[in-house]
């Protein structure tokens, strides 16, 4: 008999009923370490004091404005946004996906109104996550997200991820953008160095098309940047934001030049919450902690550290772990065993982490990770990898 809730998810038998900073608290009193932050949302941890008094003192005012009307914590947090980043406009959605479907919207109607309505195809890359959507599995057309879901969207095309040779000679002149992320999340954190974003911004400049960054894992002060592309020193035309950006409350954006902006006028695209007082007003408190330089270099600062930490581990097991990658607090631990394993090892630690594809353990702890924490985290993996390798010999 299909359970009430449609059995879509793979659901590990855990009930948190609360969560303190870097820890849940299960129903029978054990404590988490939570490494994986819900998937990189809580980036401030849980309950974190300035995000609960910005939700309650919203919540006693007003909870949900249509875009009918004017909305001043909306307006704040776009200046905030604007401010802090290359765009000159956002648009508000509550997922990334949601982000997606506008982010390919907005670079077609880009061509559109430029008179080349013929560019509307969208180059992606393999092993590339950019939601649930029927435009998002479009671009990112895995097996299991794919089958007997036909027939896909057209104006798609899937290229192999690194070998950005092809990527120049795949754009053509019905070619509207380029999608890809800075460090792909869930396809393993397998991220873009410095160079491959520059060689990536000068074929789109160099073909005029628009290239969109999906920063909706990596962004939000995940990498140790606000942004992860701020890295490389380049900059998109289009940004889609989500995950952190609302600390655990429902939350995305499209970010925007104004030159790639341009074809959104006047009732082109719409939300009913998007953009709520309620997403907006957390936003607003995550945005002011987050992009506060001196909250970025103790990111940076205690990822480094958890980084020599865990080359330690992974030498220190080579037959459970291969490599450690990623950057800032968004990292991966490539597995030898099935990493679903190590995950299962860790929640008998107390110790929360996240499969990714690739056979990698993924590890996107709060960005409030404390330096003891950070000891803890590695003690635990430790252990979970010790139990690992004993069964293996089991
Ligand atoms: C999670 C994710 C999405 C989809 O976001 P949802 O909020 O689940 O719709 C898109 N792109 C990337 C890179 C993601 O990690």
């Amino acid at each position: 008999m299909i359970p009430p809730v449609l059995p879509t998810y793979s659901r590990a038998p855990l009930h948190f009923v609360k969560g303190e900073g870097s820890w849940l608290i299960e129903e029978d009193g054990r404590r988490f370490l939570d490494m994986g932050a819900g998937i990189a949302v809580n980036a401030l941890g849980h309950a974190h004091p300035a995000l609960v008094a910005a939700l309650t003192e919203q919540a006693g005012k007003v909870w949900h404005l249509s875009n009918l009307y004017e909305i001043p914590q909306q307006e704040a947090l776009a200046a905030m946004l604007v401010d802090r980043s290359f765009a000159d406009t956002v648009f508000f959605t509550n997922s990334g996906t949601e982000a997606m479907e506008l982010a390919v919207k907005m670079a077609r109607k880009y061509w559109y109104e430029k008179g080349q309505p013929e560019r509307v195809e969208i180059i992606s890359f393999e092993g590339a996550f950019h939601g649930r959507s029927s435009a998002a599995i479009a671009a990112a057309p895995t097996e299991k997200m794919v089958k007997g879901m036909g027939p896909l969207l057209p104006g798609f095309k899937v290229l192999p991820h690194g070998d950005w040779g092809l990527l120049k000679d795949a754009i053509t002149e019905t070619t509207a953008a380029v999608i890809i992320e800075p460090i792909q999340g869930e396809g393993g954190i397998r991220p873009l160095s410095d160079e491959d974003l520059k060689t990536i911004r000068a074929i789109c400049d160099a073909t005029g098309v628009l290239l969109i960054l999906d920063e909706v894992q990596c962004g939000i002060g995940r990498t140790g940047r606000l942004f992860a592309h701020e890295w490389a020193g380049i900059a998109p035309d289009i940004m889609m934001v989500a995950k952190g950006i609302g600390g655990g409350f429902p939350l995305g954006a499209v970010l925007a030049s104004e030159e790639a902006a341009s074809g959104m006028t006047l009732g082109t695209h719409g939300s009913t919450y998007g953009g709520n007082p309620l997403g907006c007003a957390v936003g607003c408190a995550v945005i002011e902690i987050v992009s506060d330089p001196d909250f970025l270099d103790e990111v940076n600062r205690k990822a480094g550290l958890l980084r020599q930490k865990l080359e330690g581990l992974v030498a220190g097991h080579p037959e459970v772990f291969e490599a450690v990658r990623g950057q800032g607090f968004m990292i991966g631990l490539k597995c030898k065993v099935p990493c679903g394993e190590v995950v299962k090892a860790g929640f008998a630690q107390e110790i929360i982490t996240v499969p990714a594809a690739d056979n990698v353990l993924r590890l996107l702890p709060p960005l409030t990770l404390s330096e003891d924490e950070i000891a803890e985290a590695v003690t635990r993996l430790d252990a979970a990898a010790t139990a690992v390798t004993a069964a293996l010999a089991g």
